[in-house]
Formats: C-alpha cells, sequence, structure tokens
C-alpha cells in the first residue's frame, strides 16, 4: 500500500505536457495567423502607399504646372515677348519666387531663353513642344540638365495669342527634389518607392537605386500564384492600378502600382516581407516566451499543489494507517491487508491464523510506572513482534495494549510453541540502561481461519480464544474452538442478567448442616447461594460465582446471601430456635474493601445477630500471597467476636506453615482433598498428619463431602470435629433447613 498515488503526479505532468503540446500547436496556428494578418497589412499598406505617392506627385506636378500656366497668363499680352534682354529679367524673377531650377520660354523657332541668362536652340524638341501644344501641358520625361549634366524633369505650358502660337513657358527641376516627396511615401522597414514609366523605365526612386527597367527586373522574378511580369504589363499598359507578389534574389516582396495623371506613368511601393516575417518573428516570439513563462508559472503552482497535496495525503495517510506509537501499521492498515494476505496463503496452501495478543495488566503498569515506560513498552513489545513475522504474515498495533498478527499456522501445536517464544521474547521489558528489568506477561488468542467469514467474526473468535487462554491460569495462548464460545456467551448471558436477577430475588439461600459425626446433630451451618433461573432452572453456585468473581458482581451477592443469613438468624431467634453458627463464604474480593469488617459488623448488627454466630469462610487460596492482608482481616474479625473459617484446605496451595501464622479458628478440608484419601493409605497418614497438626494450632476440622459412612468412620477416627457432606444432608432451602433444625432440637 501506498500513501499517495504516484498516477496522481503522472497525471498532473500529463496535463503540463498537453499544456506544452497545445501552446505548440496554438502557436504555429498563431504564427501562421500573425502571418497571415501581417500580410494582409502589408497589402493594405502597400496598396495605399501606392496610391497616395501617385495623389501626391500628381498633386506637386499639377501644381508645377499650374506655376508656368500662371507666369504664362502675365506674358500673354506682354510686350515683354519682343524684348528679350527683360525677358530674361522677368524669368529669373519668377525663377526666384517658385520652385524651379530654371525657369525658361522657348518660341516657336527654338529659341530659349534661360532665367539665369542662357540662350539654348531646341531645348525642347519640336516634339516635345508639339505635345504641349496638343495637351495644353508637357511634363518631360527624366532628362539630362544641359548645365551641370544632372537628372531633370522639363515642365511647360504652351502659349497663344489670338490663336497664333506664341511659344512654351517651361521650368526644369532636378529630379533629386523629388525624392523628398518620394521619401514621404516611402514604407518602413525596407519599402522602396518608384515613379516608373508603363514600360518599367525607372523614372524615379527613393532610396537612390541602379536606374534600369523593372520589366528586366520581372523576369528574374518569380511571381506569386497566378501573377506574373506580363500581367503586370498589361495592367500598366492600360492605365489599371495592382498589387503584385514576387520572389526575388530569394526574398519575396509585395508590390503596388497605380497610374499618375501624366504620361502614363505609375507610382510603384515594393515591400520586402522578410521585413514583416521578422516582425511576425519577434511578436511570435514575444508571444511564445509569454505561453512560456504562464505555463512555467503554471507549472511551478501545480508543482507546488501537488506537493502540498502529497503532503496531506502522507499526513492523511498517516493518520489512517499508522499507529503513531509504534509507527506500525494500525488496524484500518491491517484489515486493508488482511484480504490480499489471506488469498496469498491460501493459494500457497498453507493454512494461517488470526493472533491476538494483549500485554497482561497494562493498566497497572501504567498506573504505577507512568506512561513513559507504558510506552516504551507497547514499542519494545511491537518491535519484537513485528520483528519475528515470515513472509507473507502482517502485523498491527490495533489499541491500547493489543496487537493483532496474521501467521501462519502449518501445524497448531508448532504455532502454539511460536507464539508462546515470542510471548516470552516480547514480555522481557528492560527500561533504558539495561538494569531493572519488568517482565512483562502476554496472553494470546488464536483462530485459525478455517472458514470464509468476515474479518470481524474472525476477530471476535481470536479475542474469545484470548479471553478463554486468560481465564486458564498458566495458560499463554489458546486456540478458539466452539466450547469457548460456548462457555463466552454463557458468561455474557450471566452477565447481562444479573442485576435484573437479584432485583427480582432470583438468588436464594440455601443451607447446609455441618453435623457431629457421632449423633448427626446439626452444630452450624454453610450458607451457600443458588439461582432460581426462570428459564434455566437452578443454577449451582460453580457456574456463575467464577463469572461474578471476575466482574465483582460476587461483591453484591455476599453481601445479599450475608442479610439472609442474618435475617435467617434472627427469625430463628424469634422463633425460639436456638440458632446454630452459620459460615457464609466471602470471595477474596472483599479484602481489597477497607470497609469489609465495618460493612459485616453493620448487616449482622442490624439484625440484632450475635458476632459469635458468624463465620467467615475464606477459600485458602486468598491466603496465598495475601499473608499480611489476610492477618489484619482475621484480627479484625476476631476483634469483633467473627469466627474465621480456612476453606477448601487441601486443595491447591496451602501449607501448613501459613496456618501457623494466621489464627482461623477452623479448617475446612476440601472434598477433593479427602477423596485422595481414598484406597491411599499414604494419602491418609499425610490427611491424619495434617488433622493432628491442625488441631494442635487449635483449629476445630470440619470435612467437606462426606459421602459414606466410611468416610464419616475415618473421618472422625482422626479427629475431625464436624461433618458436612451428602452423608449427612445435602444443602436445603432456608425454610426446609429450619424445620430439620426444629426437628433437631425437639428431639433432643
Ligand atoms: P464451598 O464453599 O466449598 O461449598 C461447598 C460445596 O460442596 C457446595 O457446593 C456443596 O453443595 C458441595 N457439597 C457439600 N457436600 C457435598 C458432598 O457430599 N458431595 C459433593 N459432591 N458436594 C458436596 P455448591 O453449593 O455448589 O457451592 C460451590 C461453591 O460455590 C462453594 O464451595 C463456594 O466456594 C461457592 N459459593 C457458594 N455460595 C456462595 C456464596 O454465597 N458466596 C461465595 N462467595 N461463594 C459461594
Ligand atoms: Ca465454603
Ligand atoms: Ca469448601
Amino acid at each position: 500500500m501506498r500513501p499517495y498515488k504516484i498516477s496522481g503526479f503522472k497525471r498532473s505532468f500529463g496535463l503540463i505536457f498537453i499544456a506544452a503540446a497545445v501552446v505548440a500547436v496554438g502557436s504555429v496556428w498563431y504564427w501562421n495567423l500573425i502571418t497571415e494578418r501581417l500580410a494582409q497589412d502589408a497589402r493594405v499598406s502597400i496598396v495605399a502607399g501606392s496610391r497616395e505617392l501617385a495623389l501626391d506627385f500628381d498633386r506637386l506636378l499639377g501644381a508645377q504646372l499650374q506655376v508656368l500656366a500662371s507666369i504664362g497668363v502675365s506674358l500673354e499680352q506682354s510686350p515683354l515677348l519682343q524684348q528679350p534682354a527683360r525677358l530674361t529679367e522677368y524669368l529669373n524673377r519668377q525663377n526666384k519666387r517658385n520652385v524651379f531650377t530654371l525657369t525658361g520660354f522657348q518660341f516657336t523657332d527654338g529659341k530659349a531663353l534661360f532665367s539665369n541668362g542662357a540662350v539654348l536652340r531646341h531645348f525642347l524638341s519640336k516634339a516635345e513642344v508639339e505635345e504641349a501644344f496638343e495637351h495644353s501641358r508637357y511634363v518631360s520625361e527624366r532628362k539630362k540638365n544641359p548645365f551641370d549634366d544632372s537628372a531633370m524633369l522639363v515642365f511647360a505650358i504652351p502659349l497663344r495669342r489670338d490663336g497664333k502660337r506664341l511659344g512654351v513657358v517651361f521650368g526644369v527641376q532636378a529630379v533629386d527634389a523629388y525624392e523628398t516627396a518620394l521619401a514621404g511615401a516611402t514604407l518602413p522597414d525596407g519599402g522602396l518607392s518608384f515613379i516608373i514609366k508603363p514600360d518599367g523605365n525607372v523614372v524615379m526612386g527613393y532610396p537612390q537605386v541602379a536606374y534600369q527597367n523593372i520589366f528586366n527586373l520581372g523576369t528574374q522574378a518569380r511571381f506569386d500564384g497566378d501573377l506574373s511580369a506580363e500581367k503586370l504589363h498589361q495592367d500598366m499598359q492600360n492605365g489599371r492600378s495592382g498589387l503584385t507578389g514576387y520572389t526575388l534574389n530569394g526574398s519575396h516582396r509585395f508590390s503596388s502600382y497605380y497610374p499618375l495623371g501624366y504620361n502614363g506613368w505609375y507610382a510603384l511601393s515594393v515591400l520586402p516581407t522578410a521585413s514583416m516575417a521578422e516582425k511576425a518573428q519577434s511578436l511570435m516570439l514575444m508571444s511564445l516566451v509569454l505561453c512560456f513563462s504562464i505555463i512555467g508559472v503554471l507549472g511551478i503552482l501545480l508543482i507546488f499543489i501537488l506537493r502540498m497535496q502529497y503532503q496531506n495525503s502522507r499526513a492523511l495517510f498517516r493518520l489512517g494507517f499508522v499507529d503513531p506509537l509504534t509507527g506500525a501499521d494500525n488496524l484500518n492498515a491491517f484489515r486493508l491487508k488482511f484480504p490480499k494476505a489471506a488469498d496469498a496463503f491460501r493459494a500457497r496452501g498453507v493454512p494461517f491464523a488470526l493472533t491476538v495478543i494483549n500485554v497482561n495488566s497494562f493498566k497497572a503498569v501504567n498506573d504505577i510506572y507512568g506512561f513513559e515506560v507504558g510506552d516504551q513498552i507497547l514499542r519494545q513489545v511491537a518491535q519484537a513482534l513485528q520483528g519475528a513475522l515470515e513472509e507473507g504474515e502482517l502485523f498491527c498495533r490495533s489499541g491500547a495494549d493489543v496487537f493483532l498478527l496474521l501467521l501462519a499456522c502449518p501445524d497448531r501445536a508448532q504455532l502454539e510453541r511460536r507464539v508462546d517464544r515470542l510471548a516470552l521474547q516480547a514480555g522481557r521489558f528492560c527500561r533504558a540502561g539495561g538494569e531493572d528489568c519488568l517482565p512483562m506477561s502476554l496472553t494470546c488468542g488464536m483462530y485459525l481461519v478455517d472458514e470464509e467469514v468476515p474479518f470481524y467474526i474472525m476477530m471476535d473468535r481470536a479475542n474469545l480464544a484470548w479471553a478463554a487462554a486468560k481465564q486458564r491460569a498458566g495458560r499463554t495462548c489458546a486456540f478458539y474452538d466452539e466450547a469457548d464460545r460456548r462457555q463466552i456467551v454463557t458468561e455474557k448471558r450471566i452477565e447481562s442478567s444479573m442485576d435484573q436477577a437479584l432485583e427480582k430475588g432470583e438468588f436464594q439461600l440455601y443451607l447446609q448442616p455441618k453435623c457431629d459425626f457421632k449423633t448427626g446433630k446439626i452444630k452450624s451451618a454453610e450458607a451457600l447461594v443458588r439461582w432460581k433461573h426462570p428459564v434455566r432452572g437452578l443454577i449451582p453456585p460453580d457456574s456463575f460465582i467464577p463469572v461474578f468473581e471476575k466482574n465483582g458482581f460476587v461483591l453484591k451477592l455476599d453481601q445479599f446471601i450475608l442479610q439472609q443469613t442474618a435475617a435467617l438468624l434472627k427469625q430463628w431467634k424469634e422463633q425460639g430456635l436456638e440458632q446454630v453458627p452459620v459460615g457464609v463464604n466471602f470471595s477474596r474480593l472483599h479484602l481489597d474493601d477497607p470497609h469489609f469488617i465495618d460493612t459485616l459488623v453493620q448487616t449482622v448488627d442490624r439484625a440484632g445477630v450475635e458476632h459469635r454466630l458468624l463465620e467467615v469462610e475464606l477459600t485458602e487460596s486468598v491466603v496465598f500471597g495475601h499473608v499480611e492482608r489476610m492477618k489484619q482481616v482475621i484480627d479484625g474479625l476476631h476483634e469483633k467476636g467473627f469466627s474465621v473459617a480456612m476453606d477448601d484446605f487441601g486443595s491447591g496451595y496451602s501449607s501448613l506453615n501459613v496456618l501457623k501464622n494466621l489464627y482461623f479458628d477452623c479448617v475446612k478440608f476440601d472434598k477433593e482433598f479427602l477423596a485422595s484419601g481414598e484406597g491411599n493409605p499414604r494419602m491418609r497418614q499425610i490427611i491424619a498428619g495434617a488433622v493432628k497438626m491442625i488441631k494442635e494450632l487449635s483449629c476445630s476440622i470440619v470435612a467437606e463431602g462426606v459421602e459414606t459412612q466410611e468416610q464419616a468412620d475415618f473421618l472422625s477416627g482422626i479427629g475431625c470435629d464436624l461433618a458436612q457432606g451428602y452423608f449427612f444432608s445435602k444443602p436445603l432451602p432456608a425454610a426446609e433447613f429450619t424445620q430439620r433444625l426444629e426437628k433437631n432440637q425437639s428431639r433432643a
């Protein structure tokens, strides 16, 4: 199981990649769009450029002709034409005011007077003069200035008087002077502007180029689409404007042409697309830089978000699947991993067991040594258990001091030995430093998974096995079996109904006589509880007292039996019967109650019963390990006048030595202990010896479980004082016992 999904990362980077791809495709599209747009713009501006250039030139040429026309008007009726010297002077004056470099007049005989005083013959050819008269104006081609060899244009206006030709007024303008106008119309970024003739010869251009015929150039050019030099030529022949695109010397250009109103000239604008591409490229570059910066920023943002997500998911994972104390898996992780691990065992054909391990009395360790030591112990136990895992096995800490394991179980006995060993190892706790070892005991419950049941049922079964192991003293682990389950179910049923049973009076007092061996007369009695269950009938105390001892309810029940006993004693007194002492059983749990004796006194006193009539029966197992407390209690009871009996002597650990230190008034021999003497002479000797020694401590002896005459004979023979057993009487309901007591006494 991973704390987070790598695929999340992959997906996000996939997204970034897709975004980059989209941007790349978008850029290509954008590039095309921009190029197309710029080309469009270029076409529009170049068309506008040539048109404007044409119009500007038309205006300019028109204005210059106008200047000549007004000179013409003033000369038409003037006598100056007959006075060459004055005419020259006049022309000179005019020339100073106008834009021409030279102003002049050419007579019909071909004599031309110039404002600078020069006189030339046929400055304008006959044909030129003819054209001027024909069109009432004349603009020359590019010509060589006869005075300084510079390039010039000549403008002329014809002059008539009374229908008779007088000559032409002309103006000379240097071609250079038009460069300003051309420059003004020139497009930026390497654009060119020309005034050309329809045959392609360049009249003027800017920037200055090696003047040649553009159709000569056109033959080297490769025209776009269906355009051609031919079409351009035709257009110009027919005075049409147009736009053409071509590639020359490896670079593409657009050129636009627009007719002027003079000489069939054309304004021609040329724009190399390379400059446009550069513009597009720089625009594109800017856009791309922008796009990729955005992607970069988004990427960084994404990485940041993913990092946060990763950290969050790790934190969540830790929260959900890791036990913070030991760093091991927690129950959630275990449950998630369990099905796969179980399947793997099944596939390998290896049986497996769900195992619950619990640290015994862990709460006490926490109370006595503090949580720090408690935590240290848990960590150590976890480490030991986890370290012992074999391939395919699982481990987790499922609760405070509870650990869960999935273990291979090739063989029950083998697993039991393994878990025993493991528990021993895991429980060997030493605090840091090495000294001060505190051995912990562990209890394990195992469920050999033999059925496909839900996980919680497996857990239930392992827990039941654990509870069974806990019950059986000296056992570390137990396997789940059906008997355990039934036992525990019964216990649960008992627990769930005990309080109600007490309230409803289902617990009843029975009394068993303790009799004189010889006469059989009732000398005293023992109070014994019975549960008259409405459904299950009479339940013997052995089935419920151990349960009540576990859950503490026995304290209430003993108190109830004590009250009943005291009431019965009171009743006997009232009936005028001779009261016999009654022994009441008290669980070892009362020893922990500091008010035990006080409560006892109160109860007995409330019924007005003499203390000597109550005998407190304490089982010998209580004595073991609690001699001091026992001594205190016995002394306390004696102080109040109660007598104390040691119950079940010989059933367990009791030693005669203990008896020397504890002043019991009576010792009750356990029926199993006595039964062990049956047909065993050596055991009989031991019993007899024990009786003798106890008698020396001035204790009386009650023999329990006397069932036969022989037993009675033997026991009375070795010196036992009283007999309690079926041979004399079974335990009787209180009323029946009272009747027996009456009979007993009346017989006497
Ligand atoms: P115990 O105190 O040793 O009580 C004597 C038990 O031996 C009684 O079992 C009694 O019925 C049984 N018994 C007496 N004579 C014979 C006989 O000849 N043969 C056989 N086979 N059994 C005989 P019971 O009444 O079932 O009680 C069992 C145990 O339950 C008692 O053992 C006692 O430890 C506990 N117990 C009974 N009543 C109470 C009570 O009110 N409070 C507490 N704390 N424990 C009680
Ligand atoms: Ca008893
Ligand atoms: Ca007993």
